[in-house]
């Protein structure tokens, strides 16, 4: 099996441009669900708002380097001082004092996420730095109050079994990514996203006291469409195509392109909700698909590129060396100046919006 990096910088492509585009990407729909997040945690959050409490915590796991966990963070915060206000339920208020928990993996780039976090004269909470994968415990048990995971869950903890072995029926060929057109490289990239949404579940179970919320924003697919037939994974097979077209020009090599697996899985909408039923420590308080604000706005050809080169330059440098970037990224701008992708006749990501009560 390879080995991948542990820490996929979404956010934290190596381009400034990229960075910027990826993460408005994200930040958008982060902002679009600010007022669902508000209304679910002042209807939903069982948790006596009183000075017993004494410190609120949140925990954003997979936050990245910011700015996104920032806005997230605070709207949470607004949110429980807004009902602890509501609530009125003790005769002299105590001002809650929050605690923020910010996980990634350990080489994510905690300095840049402290050096412009806001500054202690704005900012209402205690930060904390909490390295290590989410899917295992973080951090002790019944510590959180409130945990929130965005645009995070689709990454795999590893690579999936036999996808990168050329004498497996499950090998992936020159594709990079599961785009559900080979049976069992699907099985096995679904068994490998069972199971890891199985220990985050178990380990943010731990971690999150009884009554507290865990809320979840991210990317899937819907019921019956394969990852081939959106534009992102229209995409990302002609990023495989034109790895292709590298190694017939000696660039790379075949055997190279065949051990190389992008680990991230969307699941179905339906698939996804099975995977968290069977946990138990949870009740499903909303499961919905939320517009994402820039659905209708077709993405250009650039925009798409830039995004998914901030995305997946780390991990294709991990595995191709450093030179190939560059010229696979224009290879992939040529390709699809010259085969443009049809997004009106493209099928849509769906984002979702999930609210988790610990019982
Ligand atoms: N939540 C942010 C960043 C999303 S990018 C936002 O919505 O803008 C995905 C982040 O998840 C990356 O920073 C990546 O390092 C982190 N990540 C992926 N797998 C992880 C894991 N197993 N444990 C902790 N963080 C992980």
């Amino acid at each position: 099996m390879s080995t991948f990096p542990r820490s996929y910088p979404m956010s934290g492509g190596d381009d400034q441009h990229s960075y910027i585009n990826n993460s408005s990407y994200q930040v958008s729909a982060i902002n679009s669900v600010r007022e669902k997040t508000r209304q679910c945690i002042i209807e939903k959050l069982d948790l006596p708002l009183n000075s017993d409490l004494g410190t609120f915590r949140i925990a954003d796991y997979g936050c990245s380097i910011g700015p996104n966990t920032f806005h997230v963070v605070q709207s949470i915060i607004d949110a429980v001082k807004f009902k602890q206000v509501d609530a009125k339920n003790e005769i002299s208020l105590m001002p809650l004092e929050f605690q923020v928990f910010f996980n990634d993996q350990p080489n994510n780039d905690f300095n840049t996420l402290f050096r412009t976090q806001p500054p202690s004269s704005e900012r209402e909470y205690f930060s904390a730095g909490v390295p290590g994968s989410f899917h295992g415990q973080v951090l002790p048990r019944n510590t959180v109050h409130i945990g929130h995971t965005s645009y995070t869950t689709h990454w795999l903890s590893d690579v999936p079994e036999n996808v990168d072995d050329k004498n497996s029926p499950a090998w992936n060929k020159n594709y990079i990514q599961c785009n559900h057109s080979i049976e069992e490289v699907t099985k096995s990239y679904k068994a490998q996203f069972t199971k890891d949404m199985k220990l985050f579940l178990e380990a943010r179970a731990e971690e999150i006291v009884p009554g507290g919320l865990m809320i979840v924003l991210g990317q899937c697919l819907p019921d019956g469409v394969p990852l081939f037939k959106t534009d992102q994974g229209i995409l990302v097979d002609t990023i495989g195509d034109c790895l292709m077209d590298m190694a017939k020009s000696g660039l790379t090599s075949e055997e190279k392109i065949g051990l190389f697996t992008i680990p991230a899985y969307f699941p179905q909408f339906s698939e996804l909700k099975t995977e968290i039923e069977k946990n138990r420590s949870f009740t499903i308080e909303t499961m919905e698909s939320v517009r994402h604000p820039l659905e209708d706005i077709p993405l250009s050809n650039q925009f798409l590129i830039s995004m998914f080169r901030a995305i997946l330059s780390t991990i294709i440098k991990e595995h191709f060396g450093e030179d190939v970037i560059d010229e696979l990224f224009d290879r992939v701008a040529k390709k699809l100046a010259k085969y443009p992708i049809d997004f009106k006749e493209c099928e849509k990501n769906v984002t979702y919006f999930l609210l988790l009560k610990r019982k």
